[in-house]
């Protein structure tokens, strides 16, 4: 077999198998899971990268497979909520009251871990991170995989998660197993992090599950700088994967806040100042007409979901038609807002101008 170098990480280049959602095909998956191999899954939130998260060996490949830095833990996923006591040292009762009102769901909880748990897995942290997913093909491939499976976004590091089976092939053909096709994402983002481990809960990445929800079960709940902002020099990140840049395509993008009379007037000024040929404007649907640039679309202006829905897809699309340049008009940061604004402004490395 040939070896690879990705980054500085080596991966074993394979033929990747495309399963369906069938009961057989589920079952092949489980197969290869226990047998210590990778499998990418949809879930209701992104595809994911799984692997036997009690294997410290099979761990180690999605790292590998990713080009994922070694110091980004990543979260396990598991069918029962009975499987979370063997994985965490404890469950506090906040912790509980958040799992019985969100979970199953696109809600990740961060808890001291059991001694169960691979290094690989938390990645030398003493903490570890857990969802209960809702999608059902998600857990009946982890029921037949017969372990809990740590999965991060299936997306070589960098890139946009995948939200379909054909992008998760785009980036992990030749890296991995197999890709279950299980249709397209719900939600379209991530899951909302959240750590239980300090005195006053804390979100680390938002998602669906909205921080206003969040409060509704917590009382306090503090935002990590990190969700709406650039970490500060020398400031360590409490969740390793939000000081990466990430999400990101090919172009440049530039995240552009205003109305969407003072976005058109903006764009007229750019589009003749620009020099690229390839400069488009990532927009809300119905918008196309009154932009002077090529446009791709991510979802209704006031509607959040549409926007998570369509995102990482929209990004993809930027990529494939080769654009170079991208000015997007700035979602809403309010409820599941926040998810998009955040993933946004990290494709954008930060880059924001107000009008
Ligand atoms: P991904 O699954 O690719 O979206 O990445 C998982 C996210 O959860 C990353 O941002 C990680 O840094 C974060 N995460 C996973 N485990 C922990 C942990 N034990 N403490 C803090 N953040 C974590
Ligand atoms: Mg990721």
């Amino acid at each position: 077999m040939n070896i690879l170098l990705y980054g500085a990480i080596k991966y074993k280049q394979m033929e990747t198998l495309l399963l369906q959602n069938t009961e057989r095909d589920i079952a092949r998956a489980g197969e290869i899971l226990r047998g210590g191999g990778l499998v990418a899954i949809p879930t209701e939130t992104v595809y994911g990268l799984a692997a036997n998260a009690l294997d410290g060996s099979a761990v180690a490949k999605i790292f590998a497979a990713k080009g994922r830095p070694q110091d980004n833990p990543l979260i396990v996923h598991i069918s029962e909520m009975n499987q979370w006591n063997s994985l965490v040292r404890e469950i506090p009762p906040k912790a509980m009251k958040l799992a019985r009102a969100y979970w199953p769901g696109p809600l990740t909880m961060i808890l001291p871990k059991s001694d169960i748990i691979p290094d690989e897995v938390s990645a030398g942290l003493d903490t570890v991170a857990v969802r209960f997913p809702s999608m059902r093909t998600t857990r009946k491939i982890i029921d037949a995989a017969g372990v809990p499976l740590a999965a991060p976004s299936a997306n070589l590091s960098g890139s946009p998660s995948p939200t379909c089976a054909r992008h998760t092939m785009d980036d992990m053909r030749g890296r991995i197993d197999a890709v279950l096709d299980g249709g397209e994402c719900n939600f379209g983002v991530e899951s909302t992090v959240v750590t239980l481990a300090t005195e006053i809960p804390r979100l680390l990445r938002p998602g669906a599950v909205t921080p206003e929800e969040l409060r509704e079960v917590l009382g306090e709940l503090e935002i990590d700088d990190a969700v709406l902002g650039r970490l500060k020099d020398g400031v360590k990140a409490a969740s390793p994967g939000m000081k990466y840049k990430h999400y990101s395509p090919k172009a440049e993008i530039t995240i552009v806040k205003g109305t969407l009379d003072e976005f058109v007037t903006y764009m007229e000024i750019v589009s003749k100042a620009e020099e690229s040929e390839k400069i488009y404007a990532l927009c809300f649907d119905g918008e196309e007409e009154q932009i002077p640039l090529e446009c791709v679309t991510y979802g209704r202006e006031n509607d959040a979901l549409t926007q998570s829905h369509r995102l990482f897809t929209a990004l993809r699309e930027l990529d494939e038609r080769g654009a170079e340049k991208v000015y997007a008009r700035c979602p809403s940061t309010n409820g599941v807002g926040m998810a998009v604004y955040n993933r946004l402004l990290r494709a954008a490395g930060f880059s924001v101008v107000a009008l």
